[in-house]
């Protein structure tokens, strides 16, 4: 007998693993997930993991925030552990950028997130050793900070299988099959799988399985570098940030190291299976000369790691979250661009209500159809920093 689920979902990173759970705690009794490889091998596993709400468009900064009040009590809501650690987080706007970032906090503040501008004498006493002489605006979120990726995805993942789902490692999705207009069945390893639901979540390797199905998206692997620098003695502690001026993040990485990347330096990579995975002596010295801009101490931090990923970039920015017209049960959500493991308790909820209500209740996500590209509708960031969109 063929073997059959209520709904497959292809692709094991924190998106497919949060879609499952939330198909399997709305009451789907058998949702499978298919993972090529590990749970959290692809984008999720490389992920610098920040959790902030600076956004400049509402279905952005909506799911964001949405996603914080999981982040800040997982294990009630879901169960399981995360690994939220609140820092707070700090943005740093140049005068360039004021406008725009002035009325994206009017944004975020209308949507309800905790965030404000703040004068440079309390940054200075949120940020000791931070040189802000250079900024027109800062902005502090008290509530934001980061989480474990991987740790999320494998939370999210366990609670799923509890609820019912199953979880199939190792297993690379060969095909959709289609048949009169409706998702009939997936092919894995060799094997047939009857479903009437299918939901691509393969980050950096959409790409090409959606093209080998007809359908093309531009959506684009881009290798990204971050690195730990471990801090002077005398740094102490310090919030995450995003700046603006100097196009980083960064943020602590346990007790004594900093985190920090870019997002705009990048390399299109074919294939997300074949990439350097080494962080090259011009990143680094690049982003240690930007971070010893920000904070001058920085200059005599001692270099501890580093390491390469992959972001599914779309031309603005934002994902594709919707379901493919003209093919009844298939749904694609990918190309979060470098900044969507903040938002993937969100997106799991909001996949589970399209793929089992046929439309969305929580948050309206016609901005971020997959015909917006065809349609030259796409929505533009402020800035040009491609992490702070
Ligand atoms: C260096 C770096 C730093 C980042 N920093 C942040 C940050 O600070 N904050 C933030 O919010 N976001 C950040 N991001 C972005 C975030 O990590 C991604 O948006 C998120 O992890 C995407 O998750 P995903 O599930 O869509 O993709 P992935 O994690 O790539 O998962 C896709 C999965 O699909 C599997 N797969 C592919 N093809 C198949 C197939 N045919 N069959 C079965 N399985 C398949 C892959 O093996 C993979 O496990 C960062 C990303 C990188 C690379």
């Amino acid at each position: 007998m063929a073997e059959t689920a209520d709904a497959v979902v292809i692709g094991g990173g924190v998106m497919g693993c949060s879609i499952l759970y939330h198909l399997a705690a709305r009451g789907m009794p058998d949702a499978l997930l298919l993972e090529r490889d590990a749970l959290g091998s692809g984008s999720t596993g490389r992920s610098s993991g920040a959790v902030r709400m600076h956004y400049s468009t509402e279905v952005h900064a909506q799911m964001a925030w949405r996603s914080l009040q999981v982040f800040r009590d997982f294990d009630n809501i879901v169960g399981g552990q995360c690994g939220y650690t609140n820092t707070g987080y700090l943005v740093f706007a140049p005068d360039a950028a004021v406008d725009g970032f002035r009325a994206n906090i009017a944004l975020q503040q209308r949507i309800g997130i905790n965030t404000g501008e703040i004068s440079p004498d309390a940054a200075a006493e949120l940020a000791p050793g931070f040189r802000l002489d250079d900024c027109a605006a800062i902005a502090w979120e008290p509530l934001s900070g980061h989480a474990d990726p991987s740790g999320t995805a494998l939370a999210y993942a366990a609670r799923a299988r509890q609820l019912g789902a199953r979880v199939r490692l190792q297993t690379p999705a060969q095909s959709v099959e289609v048949t009169g207009g409706r998702v009939t069945a997936v092919t894995a390893n060799g094997q047939r799988i009857e479903t009437g639901r299918v939901i691509v979540a393969t980050g950096p390797w959409s790409r090409r399985f959606l093209l080998d199905h007809g359908i093309d998206l531009p959506l684009q692997a881009t290798r990204h570098e971050v690195i730990h620098l471990r801090r002077p003695p005398e740094l102490p502690y310090h919030p995450g940030a995003g700046d603006i001026a100097n196009l980083i993040y960064f943020r602590p990485e346990g007790s004594e190291l900093t985190l920090i990347g870019n997002g705009n330096l990048e390399d299109d990579v074919d294939d997300p299976e074949l990439y350097a995975q080494r962080p090259t002596q011009s990143f680094i010295g690049e982003v240690w000369t930007r971070i010893a801009r920000r904070i001058p101490a920085m200059a005599g931090a001692e270099f501890a790691a580093g390491y390469a990923g992959l972001y599914t970039q779309t031309p603005d920015s934002h994902p594709v979250i919707d379901r493919v017209d003209g093919i009844d049960g298939l749904y694609i959500c990918t190309g979060f661009s470098g900044h969507g493991f903040k938002l993937s308790p969100a997106v799991g909820l909001l996949v589970a209500e399209l793929v089992l209500d046929g439309q969305t209740a929580t948050i309206d996500l016609s901005p971020l159809r997959m015909s917006r590209f065809a349609e030259g509708r796409l929505n533009l960031p402020s800035y040009g920093f491609r992490v702070l969109v």
